[in-house]
C-alpha cells in the first residue's frame, strides 16, 4: 500500500559469496545515494526486500528545508551556529537533489512546489515568529501569507524554493545509474550477522558470505543495539496517511507546528489528483490503536470516505536534538539516519559526508551529524526514552488481546505467545507473537493488517513476514 507505485525490474539475489571494499546495507534513499557518490570504488549493495521499499516508500518526498520549528529547536539543544550549519546543509542538500535529477535526466515528476508552516494554535504563534526570525536573519525569503487550505490556522508563512517529487520513480533512476557502472545491488538479501574478523568485516546473508573492508549501515534503524545505543539515544514517530482524490490539483505542501500535526501536498497521476494528508504523528511507544489515528486525521482533513483511496502509516526515527546520526560509529563502520522525518534532504546530506569520510576529505557537517555524541539534549531526553521503552515493553506484555481488535485473538501455546489472524473468508494465520529484535509482543494493525512493534517499529505481515526492521527475522511459526 502506498501512493507511489513499486516498479517491476529484474530482482538480483546474491547467489555467491563476494569480497568488496565497501558494502552498503539497505537500498533505501540513503544506501542508493550514497552508493551514487562512491560509484568509482569497488563497492555493492545488499537489499533485504527490494529496493525503496522500506521507511522510503510510504515518505510524503517533501523536498523542503521549512521543517516546522526545527531551528529554534536546534538552536535551544545545540546553540544557534549548530542550527545555522543544519539549515546550510538542508539548503546544500536540496541543491545536490536538484542537481542529479537534471544532470541524469531523472524523470521522477520533480516539481518547484511552495512550501507552507502555519501556527494551528494560539500558543503557536510566538514560537513560529520566532523561527521566521531565524530564517530571516539567516537570509532565506520568508514571507507571512494565508493558507491555501481550510484549516484552523493562526499565522501562516511561505518559502518558494522548495520541491516535491516521486521518490520511486527517483531511486530507480539512481539505480539504472548504479546498473550502468556496473555496481551490484542485491534485492531479496537479508543481513543476519555482521562479525569483524581481523582487517574486515564478515557478513551473513541467507547462504552467502560477503566479506567487506568497510561498511555503511543504510538501513533505517540498525538491528543491533551496540555501539551505538539507539534505543536510549531517539525515539521512532509514527504518522497516518490517508490519500484521497480530489478535483483540483494545488502546488503547495504544508505543515503544522502544532499538535495536532496537519500536513500535506498533492500528487498528479494521469488524470487523476490526490492529497496526501498526514497526521496523528505520535511516539510508537503509546496510542496504539491504529484504526483511531486514521479517523482522527480523516476528522482533521474533513476527509469524505467515498474520496479515500488508501491508508498507511510509516515511522521514523526522532533524535534528541532533532540532527541525524550520520559517521563513523565504530572502525570501519558508518551509518546514515535519524533524520526526524526529513529524509529527503539528509538522505542526500547522509551520501555526500560517508563518501567524503571514507574519503578521507573535510566535510563541515562531520561533528554536526556525528553519531557518537552525547550532549546536553541526550541527558535532557534520556528518562522519556527509558519510560517510553519500559511503558512500550510492559503494555506490550501486560495486555495482549487490544480491546479493539475485531479479527485477532492472542494466546498461549506450547510456552509462546501466538497472535492469530482470521481473514475475511475465514483462513486463520498464526504468527509468534513476539518481536525477534528485543522481544516485544505486537500489536496488530486492523487498517493495514500487519503486526506492528510498539518498541521501535518492526512490522510483520498476518503470515510472519519481517516487512521492516530493526527485526532481521521473520515470525513464522
Ligand atoms: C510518515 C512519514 C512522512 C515522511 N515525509 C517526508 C517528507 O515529506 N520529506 C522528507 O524529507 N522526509 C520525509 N520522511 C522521512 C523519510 O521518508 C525517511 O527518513 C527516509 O525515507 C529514510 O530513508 P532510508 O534510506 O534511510 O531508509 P529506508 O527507506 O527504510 O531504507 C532502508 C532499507 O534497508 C533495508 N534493510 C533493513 N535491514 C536490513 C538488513 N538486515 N539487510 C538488508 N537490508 C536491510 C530495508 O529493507 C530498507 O529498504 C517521512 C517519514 C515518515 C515516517
Amino acid at each position: 500500500m502506498g501512493i507511489w507505485k513499486e516498479i517491476k525490474h529484474e530482482i538480483n539475489k546474491l547467489n555467491e559469496n563476494k569480497e568488496v571494499d565497501i558494502l552498503i546495507i539497505g537500498g533505501g534513499l540513503t544506501g542508493l545515494l550514497t552508493a551514487y557518490n562512491l560509484k568509482n570504488k569497488n563497492i555493492c549493495i545488499v537489499e533485504k526486500n527490494q529496493i525503496g521499499l522500506g521507511v522510503t516508500k510510504n515518505t510524503t518526498a517533501k523536498i523542503t528545508y521549512l521543517q516546522e520549528r526545527i531551528y529554534t529547536k536546534i538552536s535551544s539543544l545545540r546553540g544557534y551556529e549548530d542550527a545555522k550549519l543544519y539549515l546550510k546543509s538542508q539548503l546544500e542538500s536540496i541543491d545536490n537533489i536538484k542537481n542529479i535529477i537534471e544532470k541524469e535526466k531523472i524523470d521522477c515528476d520533480f516539481t518547484k512546489t511552495p512550501s507552507y508552516i502555519f501556527a494551528n494554535t494560539k500558543k503557536e504563534i510566538k514560537n513560529l515568529k520566532k523561527e521566521a526570525e531565524f530564517l530571516i536573519e539567516n537570509e532565506i525569503d520568508i514571507k507571512e501569507t494565508t493558507l491555501p487550505i481550510e484549516t484552523k490556522n493562526y499565522l501562516t508563512y511561505k518559502v518558494e524554493n522548495t520541491y516535491t517529487f516521486n521518490p520511486l520513480k527517483f531511486i530507480h533512476g539512481i539505480y539504472k545509474i548504479l546498473m550502468k557502472n556496473n555496481i551490484k545491488v542485491y534485492e531479496e538479501t537479508p543481513i543476519f550477522d555482521i562479525k569483524k574478523e581481523n582487517n574486515h568485516y564478515l557478513i551473513t546473508t541467507n547462504n552467502y558470505k560477503i566479506k567487506a573492508k568497510t561498511i555503511i549501515l543504510a538501513t533505517h534503524y540498525p538491528y543491533f543495539i551496540y555501539p551505538l545505543l539507539i534505543p536510549i539515544k531517539s525515539y521512532l514517530e509514527k504518522s497516518y496517511i490517508i490519500v484521497s482524490k480530489v478535483k483540483e490539483y494545488k502546488n503547495f505542501s504544508c505543515i503544522s507546528t502544532g499538535k495536532p500535526i496537519f500536513s500535506c501536498r498533492y500528487y498528479k497521476e494521469g488524470n487523476n489528483i490526490y492529497q496526501i494528508s498526514l497526521g496523528s504523528s505520535h511516539n510508537t511507544a503509546f496510542k496504539q490503536n491504529d484504526e483511531k489515528c486514521f479517523n482522527e486525521v480523516q476528522k482533521l482533513f474533513k476527509l469524505n470516505n467515498k474520496d479515500i483511496v488508501m491508508k498507511y502509516s510509516n515511522m521514523d526515527i526522532i533524535t534528541p536534538d532533532y540532527i541525524p546520526f550520520i559517521g563513523e560509529i565504530k572502525e570501519n563502520m558508518l551509518i546514515g539516519c535519524g533524520y526526524n522525518t526529513w529524509g529527503m534532504t539528509n538522505s542526500v546530506l547522509a551520501s555526500s559526508l560517508l563518501r567524503d569520510i571514507i574519503n578521507n576529505k573535510p566535510n563541515k557537517y562531520k561533528n554536526l551529524t556525528n553519531p557518537k555524541r552525547f550532549n546536553l539534549s541526550n541527558l535532557i531526553k534520556l528518562p522519556y526514552y527509558i519510560t517510553s521503552g519500559i511503558y512500550s515493553y510492559t503494555t506490550s506484555k501486560l495486555i495482549k488481546n487490544k480491546s479493539w481488535y475485531k479479527h485477532v485473538i492472542t494466546k498461549r501455546k506450547n510456552g509462546d505467545s501466538i497472535g492469530i489472524y482470521i481473514d475475511d473468508l475465514g483462513t486463520i494465520h498464526e504468527v509468534k507473537n513476539k518481536c525477534p529484535h528485543l522481544g516485544c509482543n505486537l500489536v496488530f494493525n486492523e487498517i493495514e493488517k500487519t503486526w506492528d512493534c510498539p518498541c521501535h517499529s518492526s512490522r510483520f505481515d498476518i503470515d510472519g513476514n519481517c516487512l521492516k526492521g530493526p527485526s532481521n527475522k521473520d515470525i513464522k511459526l
